[in-house]
């Protein structure tokens, strides 16, 4: 990913849902961002602890040029980690570095559908995908989130017909692989976007996209977890890495 670092003041925040938290950041630092593209467009936002600079990824849910701003809505987990409790906690005035954006995909036209799958954490990527197609787009979309109070008004197509599906006390992705692989497929060309917790997406949904399915690489090419479940950004990394080699080598 491009490395421009950008020095982003935070102007509010607001509580979306009981885990959800917008978090709506400017000041001078914001006419040096450049934003990209790609509805999936990430910054690496860089938290100082104890001498190293912590890097944690995040979606640009939306820019406003006009207003000089851009918003990042951060999954609130608990009080474990580092930017979910930061999110929670910080006042209107301090200032967070990043790196980016980054960013890989965005709804193309030429799809005869859209299957977009993931969890809180790919909320902010899956309403900015919404709001970016085409009118006339048509397909599925399905949002796991803890319990009804979570769910959100995204706008979107009439066409992408929109599911939450609520985790209740399963554990994260079980239910949105089951509902994903449960679902009617349609015929035609889709395009898939799918992320949530790595090993629900990378270990049930890809494998049911690419290899069940057929899905080429071009037309798949977003399915990836976000985070790890008893792990931190870091361990993630590691976790994705190895699960790369593993991959790689059972690769005939
Ligand atoms: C391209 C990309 C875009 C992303 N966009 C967003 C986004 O817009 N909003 C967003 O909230 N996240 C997003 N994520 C996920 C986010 O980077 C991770 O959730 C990150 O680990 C959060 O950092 P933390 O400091 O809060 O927790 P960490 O210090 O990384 O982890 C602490 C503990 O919290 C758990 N944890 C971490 N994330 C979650 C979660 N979502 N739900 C439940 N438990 C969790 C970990 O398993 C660990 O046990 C994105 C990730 C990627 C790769």
């Amino acid at each position: 990913m491009a490395r421009p670092r950008t020095t982003l003041t935070v102007q509010r925040t607001e509580r979306l849902t009981p885990h959800l938290i917008r978090v709506y950041l400017g000041g001078p630092g914001f006419a040096a961002f450049r934003p990209s593209e790609f509805t999936d467009s990430y910054v690496k936002f860089i938290f100082p602890r104890d001498g190293i600079d912590v890097l944690r990824t995040y979606t640009v849910r939306s820019v406003d040029a006009d207003a000089g701003e851009l918003t990042v809505d951060f999954v609130y987990h608990g009080d474990e980690g580092i930017a979910g409790p930061w999110a929670a906690s910080v006042q209107p005035g301090a200032t967070i570095d990043c790196f980016g954006p980054g960013g890989a995909y965005a709804p193309r036209a030429d799809a005869d559908w859209h299957l977009l799958a993931g969890d809180e954490a790919a909320l902010p990527a899956i309403a900015t995908a919404l709001e970016g197609m085409r009118a006339d787009a048509v397909g599925q979309a399905f949002v796991e989130v803890a319990g009804p109070e979570d769910e959100l008004k995204l706008d979107k197509p009439t066409g992408i017909e929109l599911t939450w599906l609520h985790r209740g006390e399963r554990e994260p992705g079980a239910v949105l692989a089951e509902a994903v692989q449960a679902a009617p497929w349609r015929d035609g060309q889709v395009q898939v976007f799918i992320h949530g917790e790595a090993s629900a997406v990378m270990q049930n949904l890809r494998r049911y996209i690419r290899r069940d399915r057929g899905i080429s690489a071009e037309w798949a090419a977003s399915i990836s977890g976000y985070w790890r479940r008893g792990r931190t950004e870091e361990g993630f990394r590691e976790w994705k890495a190895e699960f790369k080699a593993r991959e790689t080598a059972e690769t005939p």
